[in-house]
């Protein structure tokens, strides 16, 4: 499908943070503090619809619930969650404390 941004008619950059969720492009979205603001409600606002987990995956589709992301998406969150939680259980420099003799 294709999409045009509401404001100016742009077809690339688009996502629905416009009024009531209309396609917009990142320079309409920011073009006036008015437009920011609404931008920023409505993407805080479909974000919180998400629920616990969501996805915000740089594509037009904006923020989705973690359960509804592709098979592939959901690895890679998974790898990175994994890597984040070894990188907290042995925090830079530890090794280096524990290797030095007193
Ligand atoms: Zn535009």
């Amino acid at each position: 499908m294709n999409y045009a941004c509401y404001s100016c008619g742009a077809g690339s950059d688009l996502r629905p943070y416009g009024p009531h969720g209309a396609m917009t492009c990142f320079k309409c979205a920011m073009a006036t503090p008015e437009r920011r603001a609404e931008a920023e409600r409505n993407f805080v606002q479909q974000l919180d619809a998400c629920g616990a987990s969501a996805v915000v995956d740089g594509t037009v589709t904006g923020p989705y619930p973690l359960e509804h992301a592709a098979p592939h998406v959901r690895a890679a969150i998974d790898r990175t969650a994994q890597a984040s939680k070894e990188s907290a259980m042995s925090p830079p420099g530890a090794a280096a404390q524990g290797g030095k003799t007193p």
